[in-house]
């Protein structure tokens, strides 16, 4: 039984920082569960559904990563698995705050369970799926931030005038 940490979050959509975080924690797990929070009341712009199918593709050939959805309390989900480890990212200061009430919440809720951080890379400190939503939506480019099914995913859902999206070289 090897040792397996449980990626959590909303993924909508899954971004190259995410990615980045798997990969690096790869080398230090033997199996890496991305958990993605099926959570309606947050208003996901893509739905879970569209959110597994993104990330199960993105992963199909990397092995030892498993894309999975979860709904209510974290910690439940994980009992139901054999990871003790929760991996997060932290990109700036102001990550920390939320993450240190969420760490601590989880293990009181769950003595034998640790919260792993990682930082994220010099590359994608500024990359959320927040902001990759807001540029897209307004017509710019997050080629390089998302992969390329993501960036047409993207497209799908703002599709933008006919116009733009020459102009953005999207429709060639
Ligand atoms: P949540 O709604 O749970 O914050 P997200 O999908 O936004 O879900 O993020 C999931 C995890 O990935 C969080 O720990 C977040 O800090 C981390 N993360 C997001 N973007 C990056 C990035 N660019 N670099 C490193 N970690 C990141």
């Amino acid at each position: 039984m090897g040792k397996v940490a449980i990626y959590p979050g909303s993924f909508d959509p899954i971004t190259y920082g995410h990615i980045d975080i798997v990969e690096r924690a790869l080398e230090i797990f033997d199996k890496v569960i991305v958990a993605i929070a099926d959570n309606a009341e947050k208003r996901p712009l893509f739905s879970i559904e569209e959110r597994l199918r993104m990330a199960r593709d993105i992963f199909k050939e990397t092995p030892h990563v498993i894309v999975d959805s979860f709904k209510g309390l974290l910690v439940d989900y994980v009992a139901k698995t054999n990871a003790k480890v929760i991996l997060r990212g932290l990109r700036a200061t102001s990550d920390f705050e939320y993450e240190f009430h969420m760490a601590s919440m989880n293990r009181s809720l769950n003595t034998h369970l640790d919260t792993l951080f990682m930082m994220t890379s010099k590359d994608y400190f500024f990359v959320s799926s927040r902001t990759i939503k807001e540029v897209a939506q307004l017509g710019g480019g997050v080629e390089g931030l998302v992969p390329d099914l993501v960036v047409r995913r993207l497209k799908e859902k703002f599709k933008l005038p006919i116009a733009k999206r020459k102009q953005m070289g999207w429709d060639d």
